[in-house]
């Protein structure tokens, strides 16, 4: 019980108590519930990855995405998480290519540039010279910070970068606009400054 406590407690967001409570209830499962969990477990790990190329999660690596030939590879649009992704692909109105960046700046909780996949952003934008470079990052404070610093950054190497619109609820992550709101974002983006 404590080793697995110990190890439960080291996961991000799960402190001691809910630890301990997780512990309780696999206690109580079943057999095939804790067979279930533990084999969902062995095949994420085993099968998923991140796509070398946009980040993204991907039990294939280039992921399909980057796969697609039909997708407009001189569109970039850096996103936050790959469930950022998957809202957006939801809207259907986006047929560019993506880069995750992991997360956004947060220097107060010590998440700075190197922190993030924002080298690996600014090498792909020099060799890919795509037209233009979207950055749809949360409207919240830190996706607001993190969307200065990458215009900043991307400045100097591209000719265009662009910031979705202030459709997106302030405050909110992609994941939690609809749609059709998402797509009026995406299609009122203005060129930064
Ligand atoms: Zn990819």
């Amino acid at each position: 019980m404590e080793r697995l406590v110990a190890a439960l407690a080291e996961l991000p967001g799960l402190g001691p108590r809910s630890a301990q409570r997780i512990a309780f209830h696999v206690l109580r499962a079943s057999e095939g519930e804790v067979e279930a969990l533990m084999k969902a477990l062995g095949d994420f790990k085993a099968k998923i990855r991140f796509c070398s190329s946009c980040g993204n999660l991907t039990a294939q690596d280039p992921c399909p995405v980057c796969r697609d030939p039909s997708r407009d590879r001189t569109l970039i649009c850096v996103v936050e998480e790959p469930k950022d992704v998957l809202a957006l692909e939801a809207t259907g109105a986006y047929r560019g290519l993506y880069h995750v960046i992991m997360g956004h700046l947060a220097p107060l909780d010590g998440v700075n540039p190197e922190d993030l996949r924002i080298q690996e952003l600014l090498d792909r934008v020099r060799r890919e010279r795509p037209r233009e470079v979207i950055i749809a990052t949360g409207s919240d404070a830190d996706g607001e910070t993190t969307a200065l610093y990458l215009a900043r950054v991307l400045k100097p190497l591209t000719s265009k970068v662009t910031r979705i619109a202030a459709g997106v609820p302030v405050g909110s992550s992609l994941d939690f606009v609809d749609p059709a709101t998402l797509t009026k974002a995406l299609e009122g983006r203005r060129d930064v400054a």
